[in-house]
């Protein structure tokens, strides 16, 4: 049997840096080769295992990519997209797997980011757990069962510190509802209603989005008509279902051929 897959983590420091370490280190199919953080933070040039308060793990946190890249099969990245742009161009050097689950990508950085895909692997996700993934379905088919007379709103609740909105997996879910109503979601998504907004328009998907304490995330996909109306729900509870998602990920993409894949690759939700 070959050696395991070797994983760095990017942004090693953050909400779900620390729980990617943690999968790596509790997985029997990974090892952990490389932490990187953002130039300038008090934990590089520090072994990891330390600042995260325990004894020395070997593994000193960085903020030069390029070496623990090289000696990588795989990138688990939540980080900035301004990151994120830069990772896929040097993770695709090294040829390693290279898991996105940064949000908050504009038209440019996904322009970037396929570029990168011709030359590896990439996996990139709004949302890498199995029940948002199932919920874009179902979404998709309740889209497609439900005509005009059925509103659909995304609403969506998420924890104070959370620097974009509507969340990327409020996107992904209002994407298979266009997908579902065979619409371009661009013409009909109506996002951050005030003042006098006029009535809603017909075909219309909202999308609003609640802020606050320790939320970690919540989407509601609201078909509402006359008399009746459905809601699909999903609620998580704990990041590490995530992090689970990325190594899932990260295992999947080995030696596939170069690409853009996401979640229902990995999931064969597709
Ligand atoms: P966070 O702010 O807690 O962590 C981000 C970390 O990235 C920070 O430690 C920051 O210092 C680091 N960073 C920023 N720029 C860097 C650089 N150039 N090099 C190295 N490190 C850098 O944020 P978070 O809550 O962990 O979320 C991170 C991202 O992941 C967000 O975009 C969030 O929406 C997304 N997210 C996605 C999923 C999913 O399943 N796809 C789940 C949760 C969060």
């Amino acid at each position: 049997m070959g050696a395991l897959p070797g994983i760095v983590v990017t942004g090693v420091a953050g909400r779900m840096g620390r729980m990617l370490v943690k999968a790596v280190l509790e997985s029997d199919r990974a090892r952990l080769v490389g932490a990187v953080e953002r130039q300038g933070h008090d934990w590089v040039g520090q072994d990891l295992g330390e600042v995260l308060g325990g004894g020395s793990m070997g593994v000193s946190v960085t903020d030069d990519p390029l070496d623990p890249f090289a000696k990588a099969q795989a990138v688990l990245d939540f980080t900035s997209p301004a990151a994120t742009v830069e990772f896929s161009r040097i993770a695709a050097q090294a040829r390693a797997v290279h898991v996105i689950g940064t949000t908050g990508l504009s038209a440019d950085d996904l322009r970037a980011i396929g570029a990168a895909a011709r030359h590896a692997v990439i996996v990139r996700a709004g949302n890498m757990s199995l029940g948002v993934n199932l919920l874009v379905r179902l979404t998709r088919m309740a889209a497609m069962v439900l005509d005009e007379d059925f509103d659909i709103e995304v609403i969506e609740a998420h924890h104070r510190a959370k620097v974009d909105a509507p969340s990327g997996t409020a996107l992904m879910l209002g994407q298979a509802a266009a997908e579902g109503r065979r619409v371009s979601m661009d013409e009909v998504a109506d996002r951050g209603r005030d003042g006098i907004t006029g009535a809603r328009k017909r075909g219309d998907i909202g999308f609003s989005a609640v802020r606050g304490g320790d939320i970690v995330g919540e989407h509601d996909v609201l078909f509402a008509g006359q008399g009746e109306r459905i809601v699909l729900r999903h609620v998580a509870s704990d990041r590490s279902l995530f992090a689970k998602g990325a190594l899932k990920a990260a295992l999947w993409g080995q030696d596939r051929k170069p690409g853009e894949y996401d979640m229902m690759d990995v999931l064969g939700l597709d």
